[in-house]
């Protein structure tokens, strides 16, 4: 079976290779580039609900929505006219306004898990500044980080475990000098053994550790409770901080992110993506306690030119509001869990080795025989897969995020009938895909 037409992407083409001219590798962030899968990028004109029509007129229905700010989909009515309203009075003064009270209160008052919140301008710079935080107030260097988890392109986080005995990481990146690797400490996801012998050797240096509560940067990897009840329980015991990321879970699996949804409180949590409503906002939060040791109030200096830019913050303003309304997260939860059952009960049927990973709104289709809870589970070979359905789902409208570690999020424009439609395409491509195999 193949294909039923060949989807003309010139235009896409033609612009790509123009941007090389400009950027390296033709992009501003890497993943964009497609290396992972086939074919030029798209370049996207315009969006609309959960589509996004591309330079030659292609329209796809849209699983990586800005790689997650967009849990309301594209140019939702509410966030475009607060915005056009707020840019029609000037789009940034350098001085408080009352639209980022307005943002700092609907956050604080609806989430019981943080007190206080900074705005900064984007996911990385929220982690950097947690981690300063952190080590201000622990007077301690070293940071816990778990394979698997992304946090950012952050100097000291850009890191994987070392190898044979080693307990400090090797960085991940050029540029990045092995003393500042050496700052951090890499262990598995759930290896509660080697974290509680970690603490006890190391707990004098280490300031806090820092977990995407639910990991969804390298597949959805996602996490027994228990695991970060412990963290949470060895933190306390000794004397290390618990920093939640939450750039991609925080206003995606509840209003309270991961922390409500988990029932657990972290001291520090970071924020991103859909806190600024598709504009450029990062945030952290903590305790009165924890957050007083921030500059003016204290020692721990941070800023930004454009924080909490009134522009941005009419975006996360108009779009967190809608999340509040009864009912929003329990309707979204149903529609992605249905279409990823579909999904896996069209795969258990036809015998394909497939596991759709769920959770709120996020999926994430693993070429697994069983659930993954570890980086190191993930089979590198299984991408291929992945390859060849993104090519064929391209091919007939749908639009995932261009690399197989990449979660797909469902938006609340996504209806059902959109889903279906998608759910039959994907079924249409898994046929492709394990025809091949
Ligand atoms: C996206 C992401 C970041 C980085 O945010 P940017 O806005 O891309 O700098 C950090 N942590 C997590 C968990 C993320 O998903």
């Amino acid at each position: 079976m193949e294909a039923t037409k060949t989807m003309n992407r010139s235009r896409s083409a033609a612009l790509y290779e123009e941007a090389k001219q400009y950027f390296p590798g033709g992009v501003n962030s890497p993943v964009r580039a497609f290396k992972s899968v086939s074919g030029p990028p798209l370049f996207i004109t315009e969006g609309e609900g959960c589509r996004i029509k591309d330079e030659d007129g292609n329209t796809f229905i849209d699983f990586c929505c800005s790689w997650g700010p967009l849990i309301l989909g594209h140019n939702n009515r509410q966030v475009r006219e607060l915005v056009t309203e707020t840019v029609a009075k000037g789009t940034s003064f350098g001085t408080p306004t009352r639209l980022g009270n307005e943002l700092g209160k609907l956050i604080t008052s609806n989430n019981k898990y943080i007190d206080k919140i900074r705005f900064v301008s984007s996911g990385t710079e929220a982690v950097m500044s947690a981690l300063r935080l952190a080590r201000g107030i622990t007077g301690k260097s070293k940071v816990i980080k778990f394979e698997g988890c992304y946090h950012g392109h952050v100097d000291s986080l850009l890191v994987k475990a070392g190898s044979g005995l080693a307990t400090f990481g090797e960085s991940t990146s050029a540029g990045i000098p092995e003393s500042f690797a050496h700052e951090t400490i890499v262990l598995p996801l759930d290896d509660r053994k080697l974290l509680d012998k970690t603490l006890q050797e190391h707990h004098e240096d280490i300031a806090c550790i820092i977990v995407e509560p639910v990991p969804a940067n390298n597949g959805l990897l996602l996490q027994d409770r228990s695991f970060l009840e412990c963290l949470r329980l060895k933190c306390y015991k000794y004397g290390v901080l618990l920093i939640f990321d939450e750039v991609i879970s925080g206003f995606r699996v509840g209003f309270e992110g991961a922390a409500g949804h988990y029932g657990i409180q972290p001291d520090i949590i970071t924020y991103g993506k859909i806190i600024g409503g598709g504009m450029p906002v990062g945030a952290y939060g903590g305790s009165q306690e924890v957050m007083r040791h921030i500059s003016p109030d204290g020692p721990v200096y941070q800023a930004g030119t454009l924080s909490a830019n009134p522009v941005a913050m009419a975006a996360g303003y108009a779009t967190l509001q809608q999340l509040l309304e009864p009912g929003f997260y329990d309707k979204l939860e149903a529609k992605t869990q249905r279409l990823a059952e579909r999904l896996q009960a069209y795969a258990d049927q036809k015998g394909y080795t497939l596991r759709v990973q769920q959770v709120a709104s996020i999926f994430w289709l693993a070429f697994a025989d069983h659930r993954l809870q570890r980086s190191d589970q993930i089979d590198a070979g299984s991408m291929e897969h992945f390859k060849k359905l993104h090519h064929e789902l391209l091919q007939r409208g749908v639009y995932l995020g261009p690399s197989g570690y990449e979660v797909g999020f469902v938006s609340a424009a996504h209806t059902d009938a959109d889903l279906d439609e998608a759910a039959g395409l994907m079924e249409e491509c898994l046929d492709i895909v394990f025809s091949a195999s």
